[in-house]
């Protein structure tokens, strides 16, 4: 069986049917920000990997961070054991995140990191002595993760919920946060938060939600007023804020964390993706003194979760080398850099009849379609014009390396735009 066969017959692909309606492509490596194709295709990367490879592919400092590693061990238990990979890495988590987030727990993926994030609010306020607060509360258009309770936060109308019915655990969602960046907080979305809050609060351990970008669920870029407020209600009702930082985080909306728009801290906040430079799997639970010493000070003291690779020597080092690098090359201000320069390629697109509308923000360009766009007619164009795009539903989005040069960039914008262009023949 040939390659594609086998990849056909027996793979499943993320959100995909098995066999798939379009072959996907076969990478043999990647270096910096291209990908090259078994058949010697040659694809700029405009995807990142999903938000993670924020240094590009095959970086000698992350390269050398693992192997240098691996000669001394790969991997060694968390339970009664601890190794300088995971203090090294604690100690740059704390130098880069909000003041009050102190206490560290390590995860396998984002969304396990999201899970966790919930059982620390339930075993909050259990410690409380509010076990009625055992609910969760988000708006539409989020997106969280895949695991169980991490859908039953997602859109409840866009997400799995459609599917999974009324197995996922029901939790409670204010509508949408307004779209746009600079749009400020209006009287009438104040008002039902305010009402919310109000209706909600006593049932509510916490509040999910993605600081400033919405990510899967729509690329929705919103207002840090609306971050701001939100955080308010939630101090005053006492419900756990969680932020979840997993593609935001680590500079891509042009500050180090999409809570740093809005100048706030969260109770908790979860971390993955862009933590290992798109390296490996892993994920970050932060939290605060007090949410620590709640849970620490209750009858049941331990935080109940433990995964066997929890603080994987690998990926600490991965990820220590990745904030070095973070921090040395000002990933956050490289970010804030590139917003403009994707206007300056991309607004053109504005225009076209196609287009329901264009927006960027930090490393993130969004090019959103009036109609779903057919992946297999897409898929099929992406060799010839040399870049890695994977759009979904009416969403085309760029989200490159952020270390990429102006001239990879121009290339991978052009061949964007030349390739809608061939995907609209008549235009
Ligand atoms: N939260 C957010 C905001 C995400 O974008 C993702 C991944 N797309 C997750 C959680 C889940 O992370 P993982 O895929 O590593 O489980």
């Amino acid at each position: 069986m040939d390659l594609q066969d086998f990849d056909r017959t027996h793979l499943w692909h993320p959100y995909a049917s098995l066999p798939p309606t379009y072959d996907n492509l076969i990478i043999t490596h990647a270096d910096g920000v291209r990908l090259y194709t078994h058949d010697n295709h040659t694809l700029i990367d405009g995807m990142s990997s999903w938000w993670a490879s924020i240094h590009g592919y095959n970086h000698p400092r992350l390269n050398h961070a693992i192997s240098k590693q691996l000669d001394n061990m790969s991997h060694v238990m968390f339970g009664g054991l601890t190794h300088l990979p995971a203090l090294a890495l604690g100690e740059r988590l704390l130098g880069i995140t909000p003041k009050n987030l102190t206490k560290i727990f390590y995860a396998d993926s984002g969304s396990v990191a999201v899970e966790i994030a919930l059982k620390m609010a339930l075993q909050y306020q259990l410690a409380r002595g509010f076990a009625h607060k055992n609910t969760f509360a988000s708006t539409h258009s989020g997106y969280h993760g895949d695991t169980w309770h991490a859908m039953s936060v997602c859109d409840p109308i866009n997400s799995m919920h459609t599917l999974y019915g009324n197995k996922l655990p029901t939790q409670y969602f204010l509508p949408a946060p307004p779209m746009g960046f600079d749009t400020p907080l209006d009287d009438d979305t104040r008002l039902s938060m305010d009402r919310f809050f109000g209706q909600y609060h006593n049932k509510l351990a916490g509040f999910i939600i993605e600081p400033i970008v919405q990510g899967a669920g729509g690329m929705r870029f919103y207002s840090p007023q609306y971050l701001h407020h939100l955080h308010a209600l939630c101090q005053y009702y006492d419900v756990l804020l969680i932020c979840d930082e997993i593609a935001t985080g680590f500079g891509r909306t042009g500050q180090m964390f999409g809570v740093n728009h809005a100048g706030i801290c969260p109770d908790i906040m979860t971390l993955g993706k862009a933590l290992t430079g798109g390296y490996m799997s892993f994920g970050a639970v932060m939290t605060t003194n007090r949410l620590a010493d709640s849970i620490h000070n209750s009858p049941y003291p331990a935080l109940m979760h433990g995964p066997t690779f929890m603080g994987n020597p690998l990926a600490c080092s991965v990820a220590c080398a990745s904030i070095d690098l973070v921090l040395e090359n000002d990933i956050p201000y490289l970010a804030k850099l590139m917003q403009s320069k994707l206007s300056h390629h991309l607004h053109q697109l504005q225009n076209w009849q196609e287009v329901a509308d264009v927006r960027f923000l930090g490393a993130i360009g969004v090019i959103e379609m009036k109609q779903p766009i057919d992946m297999p007619r897409f898929q099929g164009l992406l060799t010839k014009y040399g870049i890695w795009v994977r759009p979904f539903g009416k969403l085309v989005y760029l989200m490159p390396p952020i270390v990429m040069s102006d001239d990879d960039l121009a290339k991978l914008c052009g061949g964007l735009v030349q390739l809608l262009k061939a995907y609209f023949k008549d235009r």
